[in-house]
């Protein structure tokens, strides 16, 4: 395959980083390159935050209804494009090509959703009494970064950069060095429809070269992040520098609650889509099966049934999961399936690399049985295609453990007993609930994480509350 070359994007120009140097992207199914792309620093960053500094004045004095224009317009050029969009996410990331293409579809989502919503987003009048008139105007913030990772690369910067620029802000994207190409064919269609020069700029490179410099740039007013809490503990402090706010979206070890009077069949589908999709590398993965003693055994003799039946391949081939993304991510599921047997969990499914691969950073689906509250791998997040099995006795002891780690992102429910799902609805320390359906949801529903799953809601309407300050006005009628 010929090796493409990616430059950057920066104030509508595409250049070659100020320091001449390019990484490589590997297909991770073949380990091969497939591409070399401008390795940004901190001298680019600075050029692309001055772009989008200079373009925002006339990007939020725009009309909100243009602005909506060209959202709504591009997202008609990325449906249009969406099966070269889905054929580079797919080399560059190893997902299967029909996930990847849904990713690209979504994105088109974001950006109709928000365009939807940029003449929308209304201020308030305040009563303060007959002598006055007080209302709230929604500014933007002005130049907002958005550090991307790499499990949905293209998906991820329709998720904070369309509300971000349906209200009138500007952005630079620092996406993940893993994943660096669909960030900027996202410019290429910008640049098609008609967008501004320096509305949206992309810096590729490492974290500490490229995501740092614009993390502490004095002259961006707030931060997108979504990564490991390692990385977001780090922004968070250098956010604290200068005073911006941020978006954290950070793990997850996310429970997915299975009592008896459910469906089994529709319950061992849910738990292995929950744990398997983009071979588990989802931060809203349902990592941990929480399942009610009765039905253990049938479950997990289910679900080990359903899990052989996956079929692992190259992305391009369209299986039913690929690769993960990275040889440091396979090596993680390595050392983790290694702290799993030596705390005692039963490999019930999986747990090594698929024998059929001689390249590329297969893992096999893997069921962990047998696994207790207090295990690494009961706390720990893996983010490969590793689910932990733990049983419970009743309701209270289900809540305690889907409670009981340092995460809150989602939780799933499997029950037909609604006061029951509604109890735990209520009680469970999470930002998003699915009942009856892992994943349940989409671009409207507010997303976000309670505890160290981080902070700040992205998708739906909530998102827009990121992307703008809210000022009030009071006037006194003399
Ligand atoms: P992972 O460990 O799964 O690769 P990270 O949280 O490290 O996830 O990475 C998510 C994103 O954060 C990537 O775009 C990465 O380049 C970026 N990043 C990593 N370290 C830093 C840092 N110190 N400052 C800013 N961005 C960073």
């Amino acid at each position: 395959m010929k090796v493409r070359e990616f430059k950057q994007f920066i104030g509508g120009e595409w250049a070659a980083p100020a320091s001449g140097q390019t990484f490589e992207s590997l297909d991770p199914s073949t380990e091969e390159v497939i591409a070399t792309v401008g390795r940004g620093d901190a001298a680019d960053i600075d050029a692309a935050v001055n772009a989008a500094r200079a373009a925002f004045p006339a990007w939020r004095d725009r009309k909100p209804k243009e602005r909506a224009r060209l959202l709504y317009d591009l997202a008609r050029a990325i449906e249009a494009h969406a099966d070269d969009l889905a054929h580079w996410e797919t080399l560059d990331s190893g997902k299967p090509l029909p996930r990847a293409r849904g990713e690209v579809l979504s994105t088109a989502r974001y950006f109709e959703f928000y365009a939807g919503a940029a003449d929308k987003y209304y201020g308030e009048t305040i009563p303060l009494g007959a002598d006055y008139i007080d209302f709230t105007l929604r500014e933007p913030m002005g130049v907002t970064a958005h550090i991307v990772p790499w499990n949905f690369p293209l998906n991820m910067i329709g998720r904070s950069v369309a509300p971000a620029l349906a209200l009138g802000n500007t952005a630079v994207v620092k996406p993940a060095e893993q994943t660096p190409l669909t960030a900027l064919l996202l410019a290429e269609l910008m640049q098609e429809v008609g967008f501004p020069a320096g509305v949206y700029n992309v810096v590729n490179g490492f974290g500490i070269e490229a995501g740092a410099p614009l993390t502490a740039h004095p002259d961006i007013d707030c931060i997108t992040f979504t990564g490991s809490v390692e990385t977001g503990r780090i922004i968070m402090k250098t956010a604290a520098e200068h005073i911006k706010p941020v978006v954290l979206e950070l793990g997850g070890k996310s429970p997915n609650i299975i009592f008896a009077d459910t469906d089994l069949g529709l319950a061992v589908a849910e738990a292995a889509k929950g744990i398997y999709s983009n071979t588990g590398q989802v931060c809203s993965a349902g990592s941990r099966v929480l399942v009610e003693a009765g039905i253990r055994d049938a479950f997990v003799e289910q679900l080990v049934a359903h899990t052989s039946r996956i079929k692992i391949g190259r992305g391009v081939d369209s299986p039913e999961m690929g690769p993960l993304v990275s040889r440091e991510q396979y090596e993680r599921v390595e050392v983790y399936m290694g702290i799993g047997r030596e705390e005692g969990a039963e490999v019930a499914a999986g747990g090594a690399r698929p024998p059929e691969f001689d390249k590329g950073y297969f893992w096999q689906p893997t069921i962990l049985d047998r696994v207790t509250p207090d295990m690494r791998v009961a706390q720990e997040e893996i983010f490969g295609p590793v689910l932990a099995v733990l049983t419970f006795e009743d309701e209270a002891e289900a809540l305690e453990i889907a409670n009981g780690v340092r995460y809150g992102l989602v939780a799933g429910i499997f029950t037909n007993d609604i006061n029951k799902a509604m109890r735990l609805a209520r009680d469970l320390k999470a930002g998003q609930v699915y009942v009856n359906e892992y994943f349940a949801g989409g671009e409207e529903t507010p997303f976000g994480g309670y505890k160290q799953s981080g902070f700040g809601r992205e998708k739906g309407l909530e998102a827009l509350a990121n992307y703008s300050q809210v000022k009030n006005v009071a006037i006194r009628i003399r």
